[in-house]
């Protein structure tokens, strides 16, 4: 039997004590190529000319040419006017990269002798990258959809005659959302070159499953004709119509006899629970739809080496603008509306 991925070398490209031997220079030179590219074409983020600019070697700035401006190698990313060393945040991207179910906050702050709000922010800054960079076309093929809820549970009082039934609507936890989650899967073709199980995932929060919410988001994000796997709830009855639906009863099985499974999507939720459980315990409904994304992202990227993740994430972070959300948030500049699919 072969290895598994995972256990090969191939999937170990990179290590936290490499990007903590980095220099300064090389953690420069690095952000500097993912951002620019390989001819590293340096762009002004001011007036966007290329390439006619006097680089201070002293502080590692530009000056331009064209608006007399200066920056640097982050204006205008979402590492704009960083207080920590470039390489604390590479280092930030490799704890981050590695840890396949999340990683915590508080976690990351001790790995890197931060502040938790310094930490809380910088991850919150990663995930925000995930989504600026998130391809959100519709996905085709086989595909899978299902939702999970969360924020769900509420604690019962201590004593009996105190408790209220939970199952009525006025005593629902107000925070109470539902993950959608949409896999498509490796075409059979793929298959046989040895891919496996999904390949682009995407994952939206919305208030409930429900059929008027099936009605608007499928057509947004399902090509029409494609072949969807659901469950038995009613909410993705109105699919029928525009789809090849296959379903699968739950309560009777998790393999239809015509071999319908929505295993895809319930391996997402197993690593989203893994996520919500094992790191973050208490998930705010004004960032969920940033960890479920985070919680595709890792799924969609589990067969690759986290040399190629740790990269893709930089990059990312490099090509993404000023964020309007994190930059200031301990100085008051907080979003205060949630990120709703439907
Ligand atoms: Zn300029």
């Amino acid at each position: 039997m072969s290895l598994h991925f995972l256990l090969t070398a191939e999937a170990r490209t990179l290590s936290v004590l490499q990007v903590a031997r980095m220099s300064d220079d090389d953690a420069f030179s690095l952000f500097k190529r993912l951002r620019w590219g390989e001819r590293e074409e340096v762009a002004c983020p001011h007036c966007g000319l290329v390439h006619r600019h006097y680089f201070i070697q002293t502080r590692k700035i530009w000056k331009c040419a064209g608006c007399r401006d200066t920056f640097s190698v982050t204006s205008g990313t979402i590492f704009a006017s960083h207080k920590l060393p470039l390489k604390t945040y590479l280092a930030a991207v490799a704890l981050y990269s590695n840890a396949v179910k999340g990683i915590s906050a508080l976690q990351l702050a001790r790995d890197l002798d931060v502040q938790h709000k310094t930490a809380f922010v910088l991850s919150h800054k990663l995930r925000e990258s995930l989504m600026v960079h998130q391809d959100d076309s519709p996905l085709s093929g086989e595909v899978e959809i299902d939702g999970a809820y969360v924020n769900g549970s509420i604690r019962p009082e201590n004593k009996k005659e105190d408790r209220v039934d939970r199952r009525l609507a006025e005593n629902q936890n107000p925070d109470k959302r539902c993950i959608l989650v949409i896999r498509e899967n490796h075409t059979e073709e793929e298959r046989k070159d040895g891919f496996k199980g999904a390949k682009r995932t995407l994952a939206m929060v919305i208030e409930k499953e429900s059929q008027g919410v099936m009605r608007k988001l499928a057509p947004l994000y399902i090509v029409p004709g494609s072949r969807v796997s659901a469950d038995e709830a009613d909410a993705y009855d109105p699919l029928h119509a525009k789809y090849d639906m296959r379903r699968v009863n739950h309560s009777v099985e998790y393999k239809a006899d015509d071999g319908t499974t929505n295993n895809q999507a319930e391996s997402y939720f197993s690593r989203f629970r893994r996520l919500q459980i094992g790191q973050h315990h208490k998930l705010g409904v004004m960032h969920l739809a940033a960890y479920a994304n985070e919680c595709a992202y890792r799924e969609d990227t589990r067969r690759k080496p986290n040399g190629f993740i740790f990269l893709d994430i930089v990059g990312k972070c490099a090509k993404s603008p000023v964020s309007r959300n994190w930059c200031g948030y301990w100085q008051g500049n907080h979003r205060h509306l949630e990120l709703l699919a439907a």
